[in-house]
Order: C-alpha cells, then structure tokens, then sequence
C-alpha cells in the first residue's frame, strides 16, 4: 500500500494550484455576478492544458490518468468555490475522455482538438424532462435508422449543463437516445448533437441558483438528421458508455467539493483565530473547534474516497486489474460523501461567521449554492449512489427499483 504522490503529481498539483489561485481565484465572484466564464480565462485553461486533458495528444490533449484529472480537479474547485468553473472542466474531462475512446476517428478530428482549444464546449445529454435517475424508464429521445445508413434524432433532452456555451462556441453534447425500443438497457446510442446554428434544434435555459457561471437548459431535436459518424461508438452499447462516463465524472465531483470545502474551511479557521467574543478568539471555544476538527475529518475522509476510486480507474484502465463495477461503486461512495460534506463544512463556516457569513462579502454563500448542485442531481442523485452502493451490498434481487 502507497499513500504517496508521485513527483508528477506533486508538480502538477502545484503548478494547477498557482496558476488557479492566481488567475481564477480573484474572478470567482465576478464569475458567480455575471454568470460567464471569462473568455481569457477558458483560454488560459487551455493554454495550461486544463480543457479535456484526458484526451489523446493526438488530438491536443494530454492523454492525462485519471488521477491526475482528479488533482487538478481538486484544485479548480479550492479556487472557485461557485464551483461554475471545475464544473466546466469536469464535464469536459470526463466525457472527452468517453469521447476520445470510442467516438470514430473522424469525429474525434473535427471536435476533440476545439475541445482542447477552449475552441468548442463538449456537454453531456442523458436526462429528459421525464426523469433523469430512470434513463430505461424515462428516456424518450430516439433514432431511428434512415435508408441512407443515417439516422433521425426526436425528442427533448432537459437540465443540461452548457447549452449557451456551447451555443457561443460550437461543439456537440454527447446525447444519449433511444435506438431500439423494446432492448432495455441495451437499446441506447450515443450521438454527437451540435446545438449551434442547427435548424432542427430548439434550445431552452433555465435560470439555477448556484454555479452562476455555466448554464443550464435543454433542447429539442424535431427531425434532426445526422450521419453515421455522429455515432459515439457501437450503436445500442450507449447506456454502457453513459455508466462509464458517470463514473469518472462521480470521481471528478468527489475532487471539486474537497477543495471547494477545504478552501472553505482555511477561510473559516482563519476568521475564528481572529475575531473575538467575549474576550477571546472564537477558535478557543472548543464549541467552534471540535466542530472544525470534525469538519476537517470529513474532508479527508471524502478525499480518500475520491482517490480511491480515481486510483482504481486508473488500475481499470492500465492493467484491467479491477472490473468498472468495482470502480463504479467507489465513484458512488466518492459521490454520495463528497458534496454532502462539502455542504456542510461550508454550512458550519457560515455560523462562524455570523452576520458575516450571510453576505456576499464572503464567497462561502457561493460554494453553498455551487455544491448543492451536486447532491440534488448533476451527474447522479444521491438515492442512485445509494442503490449503487447498496446493490453490491446486498445484492440486486433485493435492490432493484423495479423489483426482483
Ligand atoms: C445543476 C445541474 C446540472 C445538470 N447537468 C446535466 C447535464 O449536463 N446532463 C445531463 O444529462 N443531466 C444533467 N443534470 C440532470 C441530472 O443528471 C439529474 O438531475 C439526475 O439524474 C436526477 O434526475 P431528475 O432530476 O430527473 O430526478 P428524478 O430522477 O426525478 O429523481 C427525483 C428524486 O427521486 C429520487 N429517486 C429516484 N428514483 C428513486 C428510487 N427508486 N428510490 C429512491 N429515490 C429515488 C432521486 O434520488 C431524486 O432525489 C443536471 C442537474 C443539475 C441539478
């Protein structure tokens, strides 16, 4: 057992953190006000190699591990605490990565190297307006088959993360649709869909209260035509390629909220050393303390998780040394602990602040906002991390939510 870093990754954790304190951390707020991403700040991502690193070199990535994504992940999130940002990475990262392995080569050349440029926004469509925890169930997009070995894309995908970007830049959201009905779980497909300037595609935004900085919305595909190359991968392995991409993203997640709740926590401790109640500094009530020292647990506790399961995948991906369902259950335990957490230590800060804590002079308000995201839906409600959890536990005859 090693619970060291790596000399790389200690490198790249310190050149991600200067370069994120530095050039992200001061823009938070305005981030959060205006509800973009800075232009020059995409591009600085880019530059430092921070869009999609998982990606082939080939392609302007840096065919980065999983761990590795995860550090950098680590340190967006302890930058921006709205948490629009490492949202933005992380989506970009961990469906560029499902992207990259199983997308045709031609579609990869047209859209990974933008990707990578900070040039194009690559989004991930799985949820509709029926439900997004039930994809079997709720799912009503569909493809059909066209004479010309083309396919016609229907229906309405909804709560999707960077529409209007993707709408400013071009690029494509890897959308999950129906493509034989009556196959369960094995008749879905993944294709690329690109939103901008497309006449067969309706968008809609909605207006979220927290991560101000990348939208949320949906779009409708009336008669969308596409060619096979649009094709992400085998047709009817979609719904397999839709547990993998959650997985890594669920890992991703676990990473922004211990450094969005550690960036948290440091801004906490030093307020509670300094100001003072009756006489003394806060931090001396062990009233203040213990709660503190509970909270830091917590974080490392979520930590652990997180690098677990980002460990695993990366032994998943070299060596084959674990199945995905081995990792896809760490990614859950990552995923159900991590933003809980995150909320709470950030909850707690703000009763140290006091009054303080219920303004926007403080960015904690944000980082509530930002990682309440997480443990409503993005990526996975926290009731499917527990059926994931709970499956293995126990066993799916007992835990399946259609019954035995
Ligand atoms: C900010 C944000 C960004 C998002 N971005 C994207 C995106 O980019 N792409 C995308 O495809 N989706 C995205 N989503 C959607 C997200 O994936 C869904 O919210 C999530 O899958 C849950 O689906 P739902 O919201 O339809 O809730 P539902 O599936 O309707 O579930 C509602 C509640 O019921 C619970 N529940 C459901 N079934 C059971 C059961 N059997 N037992 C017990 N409890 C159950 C769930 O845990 C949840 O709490 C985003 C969501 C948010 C909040």
């Amino acid at each position: 057992m090693d619970f060291g870093w790596t000399q790389e990754q200690t490198m790249w954790r310190r050149a991600v953190r200067e370069f994120a304190q530095k050039k992200i951390a001061p823009r938070s707020r305005e981030i959060d006000t205006t509800g973009r991403i800075p232009p020059e700040l995409v591009k600085s991502m880019a530059e430092m190699g921070l869009l999609a690193p998982t990606v082939s070199e080939e392609y302007g990535g840096q065919g980065m591990s999983v761990t590795m994504a995860t550090i950098a992940a680590e340190e967006l999130g302890r930058a921006e605490i709205s948490l629009a940002l490492p949202v933005m990475y992380l989506v970009m990262a961990s469906w560029g990565y499902i992207f990259d392995r199983y997308a045709s080569r031609e579609l990869k050349q047209e859209i990974l190297p933008k990707v990578t440029a900070g040039k194009a926004f690559l989004g991930i469509a799985t949820t509709e307006p029926g439900g997004g925890s039930d994809i079997e169930g709720a799912t009503r997009c569909k493809a059909e088959r066209q004479a010309d070995g083309g396919w016609l894309l229907n229906g309405e995908k909804m709560y999707i993360s960077g529409i209007r970007e993707e709408l400013a830049l071009g690029g494509c959201h890897m959308t999950l649709v129906r493509t034989e009905p009556g196959s369960g779980h094995r008749g879905f497909t993944f294709f690329a869909v690109p939103l901008k300037d497309n006449p067969h595609v309706t968008t809609t935004l909605v207006e979220d209260w927290g991560r101000q900085g990348i939208s949320t919305g949906g779009f409708n595909m009336d008669n969308l035509p596409l060619p096979d190359v649009n094709r992400i991968g085998e047709a009817n392995r979609g719904f397999y390629y839709a547990m993998e991409g959650f997985t890594f993203a669920r890992i991703l997640i676990g990473a922004t909220c211990v450094g969005c709740a550690e960036a948290g926590l440091q801004m906490g401790v030093e307020y509670i050393k300094q100001r003072k109640a009756f006489g003394r500094p806060l931090a001396t009530n062990q009233g203040i303390s213990f709660p503190a020292a509970e909270r830091f647990t917590d974080i490392e506790t979520a930590r652990l998780l997180t690098y677990k399961a980002a460990w695993m995948a990366d032994e998943l991906y070299a060596n084959n040394t674990f199945k995905h369902k081995d990792v896809a259950l760490a990614a859950a335990m990552a995923k159900l602990r991590a933003p809980i957490m995150a909320f709470e230590t950030l909850n707690e800060v703000a009763n140290w602040l006091g009054a303080m804590g219920y303004t926007k002079e403080y960015p904690i308000e944000m980082g509530i906002r930002g990682v309440r995201s997480y443990s409503i839906g993005a990526e996975g409600a926290m009731n499917i991390m527990r059926m994931i959890i709970a499956r293995e536990l126990i066993g799916g005859e007992y835990t399946s939510p259609r019954g035995a």
